[in-house]
């Protein structure tokens, strides 16, 4: 989620301080590596569990799909990685064209890039209210002026913005080391930048019933759009196709896990549908 935290210098140095050995989360990310414990597929396994409300976290199956595609190593054809940017709307489509044999971010220490992190916004708030009934064609829901404007932060909060009618923004190229997780921001430091890419999807949230705190909060159901599956899928492998590798998919809170006041974000994310749109893609002509 994207809204503005208010934490203070001494508690980011307070996190960075004890046990600097020792792995974080529960992924467990290593600070030496920058790379969750595990091979590709039981990082993804532990970074696609199931985000419930309340950050209740819960194990499911991975899709084939993305069991294959961790296995087997490789990365995107340049016929798939064609097919995915023939699946962008304009004017992305072509933006990513113009980027499709750039370099990707890689860390200060040169490591590669690795994790492909899925988020919602949480924005709109609705508080008490009730989400509008127009969700997916509500101009105010959909608009990307918040996300360009410093609402949230001096600089877009991640690489992409993706709204629920499948519409585009990059707030900063894939070349652009950026960080939207604790893990990164507060927890590693500058040392993590470059090792994920940050992908915000356009989900609003509403207090839960009773609820006054921004940590109980609900988005709507579904939550996602078809088209921001579909999306979601094309960015994967174009980005994927650029880093020359499958980028290992993961999620906003099963990055931070065990870090103070971490996000719950995404809410309602189905990764069935995800794989879905993921198999067909990669099955399409470019
Ligand atoms: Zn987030």
């Amino acid at each position: 989620m994207v809204r503005r935290i208010f934490l203070t210098l001494i508690l980011g140095s307070a996190l960075a301080l004890p046990a600097l050995a020792e792995d974080i989360g529960e992924c467990r990310f290593s600070r030496e590596t920058l790379t969750f414990a595990g091979t590709p597929l039981e990082q993804a396994t532990c970074l696609l569990r199931k985000v419930e409300l309340g950050a209740v976290r819960k194990a499911q199956p991975l899709p084939p799909v993305i069991v294959r595609l961790m296995t087997q190593g490789g990365a995107p054809s340049a016929d798939q990685q064609a097919a995915a940017i023939a699946a962008f709307p304009e004017p992305y489509r072509s933006y990513a064209a113009q980027y499709a044999q750039a370099p990707v971010s890689q860390t200060e220490e040169g490591l590669p890039l690795l994790y492909f992190v899925i988020h919602d916004t949480s924005h709109p708030f609705y508080k008490h209210d009730r989400f509008p009934q127009n969700l997916n064609r509500n101009l105010t829901v959909n608009d990307f002026t918040p996300y360009m404007n410093q609402t949230f932060a001096k600089a877009p909060v991640a690489h992409i913005f993706l709204n629920r009618v499948g519409q585009i923004w990059a707030g900063h190229e894939f070349q652009e080391p950026w960080r939207a997780t604790k893990l990164e921001s507060r927890v590693v430091g500058s040392r993590a930048r470059g090792r994920m890419v940050h992908i915000e999807t356009v989900q609003p949230r509403r207090f839960l019933p009773g609820a006054t705190s921004r940590a109980f909060t609900h988005g709507p159901r579904p939550g996602f759009t078809k088209q921001q599956y579909r999306q979601l899928a094309a960015l994967y492998i174009y980005v994927s196709a650029r880093a020359g590798r499958w980028l290992i998919p993961a999620q906003h809170n099963t990055v931070d896990t065990t870090i103070p006041d971490a996000h719950d974000d995404p809410q309602n994310f189905d990764l069935k549908q995800f794989g879905k749109e993921l198999e067909r893609l990669l099955k399409s002509p470019a």
